[in-house]
């Protein structure tokens, strides 16, 4: 019904956008809005230093899924006083929040990233070596501390652009709350957060500066949490008195693990378990076993989703407990708008790669070789270039920007803050994420988003061209179905413990930007720092 609403409210927004291109198009000339893409991203460049020090004071963070507290404040306070009205505490997530600026009549374009980390990837960087700042803490082995303070920059050079010249339209900046856990982008899209939105661009951490558009790279998926409840007993004086859940929830991993021979290659599933009993002498009445199941087609994830119940149901009944279920997350496979696409490809080749310092690549090379990368040739000195849909699906990891991705025209830009070739995940990803080489990155991607968003906002027809794409192409033959029910509440009490227990040493690390140039500076960092063998 809420997308029938929404549908309609589209056609109604192409309509008006289709109106508006005669006059729009005789205000903004090319010239005008060729001048206007100079100034803004001469402005970002003039930002790099702000750039930096929210990419570094984010990394130092390193705070996991729905705990993304002090990063919420900080960003937020940036855009507060950049004049954007903030909203807290987004579909019931307490550091999820929604920051808009308008100014007149124009499109509403939303900038979204992750921000959240990895669990135990804490490691100082610039270093090219395992080495943790607090051992066994998160730390930002992915690069999600690089993307927001990115949309942040390219939405304030873009707010002073609109100020100067009285261009009309909405920024909003948004955080993807927990996206390891895929745990909000499905939430938003329920609830509605995108309703009032025409167009978003994603931004994320990679290697190279790009944009893909259809059908991306990967897989959608549905994260699970199987409990099951049986009896406790004393495991040595009456055994026979007991019903494990834990032999429940080791049932279910051993069935599914035969199912894993039969699944087709490209579908993906792990697991942990999240409840294993608490000592071997009580017989285990609780235990949790907790799954994601990947496919590239939502039909796959869902046939994958029912066979799990099934198993989970089997393993109940050999044990005589009790199985029940709860979806922790979700994420749709995801397909990217071709015109917004095609548009930021112009901008990227524009922009091009950062220089990278002999410094950069001497720490890149470094880190390939200690996590015997097969790629050794450092940091990326050419563009990728625009990628066309994947011809056949290709099997990988999920986001859940595909939720976003199917209810407004959406992109995923790439940006070249990371080293290529490393594992994900892992230390080593974390390395870079508060060196130059973020730094630069997320220099150069908020200048594309930044010349992006001028594009629509100066072009009207643009947008009608992206909706016509997003209606009439994408969405021709697939129906979005959300994975997620009415009900089901986002799992806001994951990580808990690991940050109350890592939180007060991590303290001790936050950036102070009023003592210290960089985050290197204050730890002490040379760089880069490489070990001789
Ligand atoms: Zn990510």
């Amino acid at each position: 019904m809420k997308n029938q609403i929404y549908l309609r409210g589209l056609l109604v927004t192409a309509f008006l956008g289709g109106c508006l291109i005669a006059s729009a198009q005789k205000k903004y000339s090319k010239s005008f809005a060729r001048k206007q893409k100079e100034a803004v991203a001469e402005q970002v460049q003039a930002s790099h230093k702000q750039t930096q020090v929210m990419v570094d004071k984010v990394f130092s963070f390193a705070e996991l899924g729905f705990h993304e507290t002090e990063s919420s404040k900080y960003l937020t306070g940036i855009l507060e006083d950049a004049g954007f009205e903030i909203e807290y505490g987004i579909s019931n997530i307490p550091t999820a929040w929604w920051a808009k600026w308008s100014q007149g009549e124009g499109p509403v374009i939303a900038l979204g990233s992750d921000v959240d980390c990895i669990p135990k990837a804490s490691q100082y960087p610039g270093v090219a070596y395992h080495k943790p700042m607090v051992e066994g803490a998160p730390g930002h082995g992915e690069g999600h501390n690089s993307g927001i303070p990115l949309n942040i920059t390219a939405a304030l050079a873009v707010q002073e652009r609109m100020k100067a010249e009285g261009i009309g339209g909405t920024l909003v900046v948004w955080p993807g709350i927990a996206e390891e856990q895929l745990g909000s982008k499905a939430w938003y899209v329920r609830d509605g957060v995108f309703e009032d939105v025409d167009m978003c661009i994603f931004t994320h951490v990679s290697s190279n500066l790009s944009v893909s558009w259809g059908q991306a790279r990967g897989t959608g998926l549905i994260s699970l949490e199987y409990s099951f409840d049986g009896e406790s007993a004393h495991s040595a004086g009456a055994p026979w008195r007991g019903r494990s859940a834990l032999d429940a929830a080791e049932l279910m991993n051993i069935g599914w693990n035969y199912k894993r021979e039969h699944l087709h290659p490209l579908k993906r599933s792990h697991s942990i378990f999240t409840d294993a009993g608490d000592q071997p002498n009580v017989v285990p009445s609780k235990a949790s076993i907790w799954y994601y199941l990947r496919d590239v087609t939502y039909e796959g994830i869902m046939d994958m989703y029912e066979d799990a119940n099934n198993i989970a149901s089997g393993a109940a009944l050999m044990t005589d407990t009790k199985m029940t279920s709860r979806v922790l997350g979700a994420a749709w496979p995801r397909h990217f708008n071709k015109v917004i696409a095609e548009t930021m490809d112009k901008n990227i080749q524009q922009v091009g790669l950062p220089e990278w310092s002999e410094a950069d690549q001497k720490l890149a090379r470094a880190v390939q070789k200690q996590v015997s990368s097969r790629d050794t040739s450092g940091l990326a000195m050419k563009l990728t270039g625009l990628l066309p849909p994947v011809e056949r699906p290709v099997s990988g990891g999920s986001d859940d920007i595909g939720d976003v991705s199917w209810t407004v025209p959406t992109v995923t830009m790439r940006f070249p803050s990371n080293i290529p070739g490393l594992q994900g995940h892992h230390w080593s990803n974390a390395i870079a994420m508060a060196t130059p080489i973020a730094h630069k990155g997320a220099t150069a991607g908020a200048k594309v988003v930044a010349m992006t968003v001028l594009d629509f906002l100066l072009q009207p027809e643009l947008l009608v061209q992206a909706n016509d794409y997003f209606e009439n192409v994408q969405k021709k033959e697939t129906e979005y179905k959300p994975m997620i029910s009415e009900n089901d509440p986002p799992p806001v009490y994951l990580n808990t413990d690991i940050m109350d227990e890592f939180r007060p040493q991590l303290e001790a690390f936050y950036f102070d930007e009023t003592k210290y140039d960089t985050y290197l500076e204050q730890l002490g960092v040379e760089y880069p720092t490489i070990r001789e063998d």
